[in-house]
């Protein structure tokens, strides 16, 4: 069954010290924190995976990465392989997000070569997918989303595509303070979930956990968080300070 998660992206913030404050007051709210029915995911930037993979052995939460390479090993100075994340005990990483394809120009196919890495590795990919506000105003967003996810992640099997997270993330919604309604979230939820039936089962489909991105905040999480779709967020700037983000894995 899907499981609700709640995931911190810390994108590239934080000095050293800064990151080690964040993760022990993270730890501190956690202790306060009934999260049988929440997985936790801290997602740092790679020089402080092993901070956060220390302080994840007496803590309730699971340690994700930003980013991997698309290919195994070998001459590709400053890539970091599946089996180097796998090496450090790190759970799951995020693929595809919206920043990745647009500065780094990361296309389908890759995201598809990074998710069958991680696969191979027993990390969980968590496949980000979303619509510009451009794409969204000309009534193209349904499309751009199911080219995404099918391109994406269509190519693995039943059981494997039951071990990813979607996340869907507004483009529009990022970093700008612009929430997506949580009728135009659960809207777009519902249509993956639907995709997901229609290419493997509704078995299949109730297990994947779709997670929400995009300006997602105390405030806002417990209403999107209520929708039948919305399995929890993957939260950006609000991750950055300990009590907000406890606030959002309170909000279930
Ligand atoms: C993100 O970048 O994944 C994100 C959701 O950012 P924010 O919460 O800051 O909008």
């Amino acid at each position: 069954m899907r499981r609700n998660i709640v995931a911190g992206n810390w994108k590239m913030n934080k000095n050293f010290s800064e990151a080690d404050d964040l993760i022990c007051a993270i730890q501190d709210e956690l202790a306060n924190v009934d999260v049988c029915d929440v997985d936790v995911i801290v997602c740092p930037p790679y020089p402080y995976l092993e901070l956060v993979t220390d302080a994840s052995e007496d803590s309730d939460f699971y340690v994700g990465a930003q980013n991997v390479a698309h290919f195994d090993d070998g001459a590709y100075t400053g890539e970091v392989s599946a089996s180097m994340l796998s090496a450090m005990d790190v759970d799951y990483c995020i693929v595809g997000h919206s920043e990745r394809r647009k500065y780094f120009h990361e296309t389908n196919k890759d995201i598809a070569e990074k998710i069958n890495r991680l696969i191979a590795r027993d990390i969980t990919p968590i496949m980000c997918v979303g619509e510009s506000l451009e794409e969204r105003e000309n009534g193209n967003h349904f499309d751009v989303i199911r080219k995404q996810v099918e391109e994406g992640i269509f190519h693995l099997s039943a059981e494997d595509m039951q071990r990813c997270v979607i996340a869907y993330e507004p483009i529009w919604a990022i970093g700008t303070g612009k929430t997506a309604s949580k009728e135009q979230a659960q809207e777009i939820h519902a249509f993956i979930r639907n995709l997901i039936v229609e290419k493997y089962s509704d078995d299949v489909a109730q297990e994947v956990s779709i997670l929400y991105g995009g300006s997602c905040n105390p405030k806002n999480a417990k209403d999107l968080f209520s929708m039948q779709d919305i399995d929890g967020g993957l939260i950006g700037g609000a991750s950055l300070k300990a009590e907000d983000f406890i606030q959002i894995v309170k909000s279930f």
